[in-house]
């Protein structure tokens, strides 16, 4: 647990993207274990739940049918097929979190990033990039699970996918652990403490001295 405080003025959006096999789940993990308030957003999907996986936590997992019915209604501030399913961020969750006053992260590639920034100015954008494309390779390897043909196809991808990093607000290199998260962390307590986020606070501060 941080000694620093982070409750306090309005929530916070912190969309995160990163080329896959970066360390983004990772990272934002090892954040969210240091601040119990602020979580990854709830999305939509068409998926079925994989063992462990919670309704409402993990996802909110509707039938392929519903979610296109959704989609069609522009209940989505963004959404993807991914692998075949459906998956999306629903503007009724985001909506709920700022009048919550919730810290999230959101986990979108840098196309759902860009649908959020236009609805959502006030959020923040860090981009988690690998410290060296070879070790990008390593890591999508280590992870197993693919053939040749895959690794290749995700390796191009997220080279490609790098080239959107120009708009983001910060950029975290993974290339120790414990320095990356300790960077998405600062960023997290500065972005928490920009003066625009503690108006009420700043506020009641100076009415309580008069
Ligand atoms: P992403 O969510 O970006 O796809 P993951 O968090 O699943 O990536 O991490 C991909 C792999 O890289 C995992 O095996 C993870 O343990 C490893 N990894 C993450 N960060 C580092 C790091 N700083 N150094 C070495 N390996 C890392
Ligand atoms: P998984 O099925 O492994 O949970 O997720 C598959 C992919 O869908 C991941 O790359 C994940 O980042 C992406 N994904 C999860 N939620 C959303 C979402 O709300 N919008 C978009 N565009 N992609 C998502």
């Amino acid at each position: 647990m941080s000694r620093f405080s982070t409750t306090g003025g309005e929530g916070l959006f912190l969309v995160v993207s990163a080329p896959s096999g970066t360390g983004k789940t990772t990272i934002c993990r090892e954040v969210m274990k240091m601040y119990p308030g602020l979580r990854f957003s709830t999305s939509y999907t068409s998926r079925p739940p994989r063992p462990g996986e919670v309704n409402g936590r993990d996802y909110f997992f509707v039938s392929r049918e519903e979610f296109e019915a959704m989609a069609c209604r522009g209940e989505f501030v963004e959404w993807a097929e991914n692998y075949g399913q459906l998956y999306g961020t629903a503007v009724s969750v985001l909506d709920a979190y700022v009048e919550d006053k919730r810290d999230v992260f959101l986990d979108v590639d840098p196309r759902g990033a860009k649908a959020i920034k236009a609805r959502y100015p006030d959020a923040v954008f860090v981009f988690i990039l690998p410290p060296s494309l070879d070790e990008l390779k390593n890591r999508l390897k280590n992870r197993g699970h693919e053939d040749e043909e895959a690794l290749k196809r995700r390796f191009g991808n997220a080279v490609a996918e790098m080239g959107e990093v120009v708009w983001y607000d910060y950029v975290v290199f993974n290339d120790t652990l414990p320095e990356a998260v300790d960077l998405l962390r600062a960023i997290y307590l500065a972005e928490k403490n920009r003066r625009s986020r503690r108006k009420a606070d700043i506020e009641k501060l100076i009415i309580d001295r008069r």
